[in-house]
């Protein structure tokens, strides 16, 4: 075989300029084969074209029209609006941002196509930031040749700028290297078949299976995946056999002082968590615990209870969340927890001043500093612990396997490994922490501290959204704050962006009294998490949001919570979202707002939803709906960030992964590390491990 594929860079590619490689690198694209397996979210059958007069509320087409009207309105926020019509109808398109350039392009009588969600607005029907192209010819309906993949992209960096490339990507597909070849048990044809017909699946192809995973090119890839993942937790695994740990025992003299700080008793789920921490902390192997537990039920004082221990055997420790937010949180509670006790806690993040990040990284490398909280700037190769004998990962599943390994790897210039713990809201199921985690050790805390109020929860249809709006109001009025989440589809952030900024832009309308913000996936992190400060510090009363509002984000004054379009999103995805409110001592209620009529499986979830609020019978639901795959976003709701395969949906293929796995690992080692690096990258990291 000739070059491998993921050896040749990205640059190779016609297009590629230095502009473009740097957005490619933040999608962690380097070579071709990267392009090549980075899948779409979804697909969009773009030839779907509807007259103005035939189109409904919910459609996503493309329309063709001409302009009548355009100008920009000066309201709460200016906006470019322009009217078209085509003979059977009129439609309003409405943008938010746009420049001079744009705005000058819209002229009376043009012709103007637009793909994107018909929605109902205050002046009949409307897109709202559809794509869109402008012409002075008349514009013929689009007949494109497949299926137009959306692909999960960056600032910078559009879908049809993404899509030229991974066209050129696929002329070197036919020189991809089969990784799992014979075998009759595997769906589709060949490794390079699959990848090609999941970029661009003909127009005939079953858009049903392909928007809910289960078409057999995906599930072929799918396999490859989920191998890469068992292959990098096996060999996790021999590699913690192989090593030795310090042994963090003690007599327990900070613990107990640590206790005395708590303002409240541990749970017996916490006491008997704690337990079982403590004697793999003793112990000489390196720990690898998952530590989960329902939303608000008190991980972080597990957290804690391991660190003490640490520190007081002389090692450091590193609690690690996935953004800023989180990681702020935590130094809070850790501070408060460990200074009466004489220890300074440390913070490092990517936004830390120059002068103050290179104290913390000397402090972290000559042993001054012994605990430390951060993002995943913690794991940047400038930073050297002395000896690093704790890891704590917050929320687990936010991170790639890699970056958890990198962290590991660091305490490693002593010989020794570090023990890691990690935590999440997400239980993972017995059977899969047994087989496709690689007996990865599992502790749950099963129970909420007492006293927690129940959050109550209703469904409502769209109907009765004026009763909504109310409760909202009389919310705020009361001093309480509430959140707005409206995700439309999960996957377009492009369409997510538009739906919140839509969604804000008529609440604005609705409550001329409040401070609004908004979050949504297409600002920077930084807006972000200026728009969640400024929330958490009660600078504004109501934040509308897409599903970005982070898991683990406490702010006790918001009692209220909306969620639009519940009938799209998962059980567990609601419930994490639920857990936002209900975390001080208001009684906190949630809104479910649904689109009718409602599916069966979509009744049964919003009934659990309102009957329980206990996570682990949520989870178990979820399990047992999701066999049936229905449209949702699924991926980003599991344990891994993976690209295809989705460990719930795909629990079928799991046997078939360890058969191949065991193989692999034994006739062809070479195979595994191939797979492992082809769909986790972040090969550096691993080469270091
Ligand atoms: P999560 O498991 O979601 O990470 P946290 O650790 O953030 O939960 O805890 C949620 C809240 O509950 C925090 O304010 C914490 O101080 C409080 N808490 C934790 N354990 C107890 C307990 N045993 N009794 C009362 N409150 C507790
Ligand atoms: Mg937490």
């Amino acid at each position: 075989m000739a070059t491998e594929v993921s050896e040749v860079a990205v640059t190779t590619l016609s297009g590629v300029g230095p502009q473009i490689e740097k957005h490619l690198q933040r999608l962690g694209i380097t070579t071709v084969s990267d392009i090549l397996f980075h899948l779409p979210l979804r697909y969009e059958n773009r030839n779907r074209h509807l007259s103005l007069g035939s189109v409904r509320a919910g459609d996503v087409v493309t329309i063709i029209g001409k302009i009548d009207l355009a100008q920009v309105v000066f309201g709460r926020r200016r906006s470019l609006v322009c009217r078209m019509s085509d003979g059977t109808g009129s439609l309003t398109i409405r943008l938010f941002h746009f420049n001079k350039r744009q705005q000058q392009g819209f002229e009376r009588g043009r012709w103007i196509s637009c793909y994107g969600e018909v929605r109902i607005g205050r002046s009949g029907k409307e897109m709202i930031h559809p794509e869109y192209k402008i012409s002075s010819q008349p514009i013929q309906p689009p007949a494109g040749e497949s299926l137009t993949a959306v692909y999960p992209t960056t600032q910078g960096l559009g879908q049809p700028g993404f899509r030229r490339l991974v066209k050129g990507a696929l002329s070197y597909v036919g020189q991809l290297s089969d990784l799992l070849p014979d075998g009759d048990d595997l769906p589709f044809g060949t490794l390079s078949e699959a990848v090609r017909f999941v970029h661009a699946p003909p127009l005939d192809a079953d858009l049903v299976a392909l928007t809910t995973g289960d078409h057999p090119a995906q599930q072929r890839l799918a396999i490859e995946e989920l191998l890469a993942h068992h292959l990098s937790f096996k060999k996790i695994r021999q590699r913690r056999e192989n090593r030795g740990a310090p042994s963090l025992s003690t007599q327990g003299t900070m613990l107990a002082a640590l206790r005395t700080e708590f303002d409240f008793s541990l749970t017996a789920a916490q006491e008997r968590v704690i337990n079982e921490v403590m004697e793999n902390l003793n112990s000489q192997k390196p720990t690898l615990r998952l530590v989960q537990g329902d939303v608000g039920s008190g991980k972080t004082v597990i957290a804690a209870a391991a660190a003490a221990q640490a520190v007081e055997s002389g090692y450091q420790v590193a609690i690690m969340a996935p953004t800023e937010l989180l990681a702020e949180q935590h130094l809070l509670a850790f501070r408060s927890w460990f200074r009466p006790l004489g220890i300074e806690v440390a913070w490092l993040t990517g936004r830390l001043p120059a002068s103050e990040r290179k104290g913390v990284i000397q402090g972290l490398s000559q042993g001054s500093v012994k605990l430390v909280v951060g993002t995943h700037a913690l794991f940047q190769q400038e930073v050297v612990f002395l000896n690093l004998g704790l890891v704590v990962v917050d929320e687990q599943h936010r991170f790639g396997v890699g970056q958890r390994l990198a962290l590991v790897a660091k305490g490693w210039s002593s010989g020794l490994s570090p023990h890691q713990l990690t935590m999440t809201a997400t239980p993972i199921p017995r059977t899969l922490a047994m087989t496709f985690y690689a007996d990865l050790d599992i502790s749950s805390i099963d129970e909420l501290p007492p006293g927690r109020q129940r959050v109550t929860t209703v469904a409502l249809p769209e109907s009765r959204r004026q009763e909504v709006v109310e409760r909202v109001r009389h919310a705020c009025r009361g001093g309480h704050q509430a959140y707005w989440v409206c995700p439309l589809i999960e996957e377009s952030e492009l369409l997510l962006a538009q739906s919140a900024t839509a969604t804000e832009a008529e609440i604005r309308q609705a409550f001329p009294e409040l401070k609004i913000g908004l979050v949504h996936g297409r600002m920077s992190s930084a807006e972000k998490e200026a728009a969640m400060r400024a929330f958490r510090l009660g600078e504004t009363n109501l934040l509308v949001a897409t599903t970005v509002i982070e898991v683990g984000v406490d702010v006790p004054n918001a009692s209220l919570m909306i969620i639009e379009n519940a009938e799209r999103l998962g059980l567990s995805q609601i419930h994490q979202l639920r857990g936002r409110v209900g975390r001080g001592t208001t009684k906190a209620s949630c809104v479910m707002i649904y689109r009718s009529p409602l599916g069966e499986q979509a009744r049964q979830r919003l009934d659990t939803l309102r009957s329980t609020t206990d996570g682990f019978v949520i989870a178990e639901k979820d399990l047992e709906q999701r066999g049936g795959g229905e449209l949702m976003g699924t991926r980003q709701t599991g344990h891994l960030r993976m690209r295809i395969a989705d460990l719930v949906r795909d629990q079928q293929l799991l046997s078939l992964v360890e058969k191949r796995g065991r193989v692999i690992m034994r006739d062809h080692p070479e195979w595994g590390n191939k797979l492992i690096h082809r769909w986790l990258g972040e090969k550096e990291q691993f080469g270091a491990v």
